[in-house]
């Protein structure tokens, strides 16, 4: 038996037209399940001074994409407050195929000017704002959430400590090495953890993400099947920095791999990361 994740980080309501892309795709492979990881009042407010020093560098697409989401008439970011996002979620969710879990508050960190919004905050900050966002997931009438994402990679062990008390798994490693069976992840996030099984550390269960939507290839996938280890894609939903955003040419590389495992695997289990923990 193979199981397979999906985590997409960074949705929220700016990028509706990557998520009707999204739901396109999934109409072609219905057993597949998407867990996005969801930042309750994304702002990229903090972040203009910054933006408005790189816009002479960025690409179009990157641009049009910060500057819908930089409309500073919009609170519609907030998960609750935008009809439509709340409307396509609830259905994906009543459907099982989409599931949404964490992705801290505003993803943003306004005295670093960073996407790390948790980094240098002491216990009481990060309850404060996990229970914000808490919140925001409850008005939104989206399920409890039980997994987080950390935004920008930043993991401290204050944040593992907060997670602990509230009895939230983390998503907190993505490695793109080269994998064995008793390499730690070398990658973005949490370090010398599993890149291949959930693991715990200070208490918290982490969940690995291993195969990037971009880069991610067939004989990678094998070796993931072959130690044993849980595939765990990991994409974006939009190309802000990143390159593995949902666009047609990645999701042509995830049809691969799905039309790969359907052909040589006799089972593969689809699960969302909150089905990981049970
Ligand atoms: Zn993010």
């Amino acid at each position: 038996m193979v199981k397979l994740i999906f985590g997409v980080d960074d949705t929220s309501p700016p990028f509706m037209e990557e998520l009707n892309l999204l739901q396109d795709f999934c109409n072609k492979f219905p057993k597949l399940k998407v867990t996005h990881f969801v930042p309750a009042c994304y702002s990229l407010k903090s972040f203009s001074l910054f933006m408005r020093g790189l816009k002479k560098i960025l690409p179009l697409n990157a641009k049009k994409i910060i500057f819908r989401a930089l409309d500073p008439q919009s609170e519609e970011n907030r998960i609750d407050l935008n009809k439509e996002f709340c409307t396509l979620f609830k259905k994906e969710i009543s459907k099982k195929r989409f599931s949404a879990e964490l992705h801290g508050l505003t993803h943003f960190s306004p005295e670093n000017l960073s996407a790390e919004e948790f980094l240098y905050r002491d216990k009481e900050e990060i309850r404060k704002k996990i229970e914000e966002s808490i919140e925001i997931f409850r008005r939104a009438k989206f399920p409890e959430p039980k997994v987080l994402a950390p935004p920008g990679w930043g993991v401290t062990t204050n944040l593992l400590a907060v997670l602990k008390e509230k009895n939230l798994a983390i998503a907190g490693s993505m490695t793109s090495h080269a994998l064995s069976a008793r390499r730690k992840s070398k990658g973005a996030g949490l370090k010398n953890v599993s890149p291949l099984f959930p693991e715990r550390v200070n208490g918290v269960l982490n969940i690995p993400r291993n195969w990037d939507l971009k880069e991610g290839t067939i004989e990678r996938a094998e070796k993931i099947i072959t130690l044993g280890g849980l595939i765990g894609i990991h994409a974006h939903i939009a190309p802000i920095g990143v390159q593995n955003d949902v666009n047609k040419e990645n999701l042509s590389n995830l049809a691969k791999l799905l039309e790969w495992l359907e052909s040589n695997c006799s089972e593969v289990q689809f699960m969302h990361f909150r089905e990981v923990i049970q």
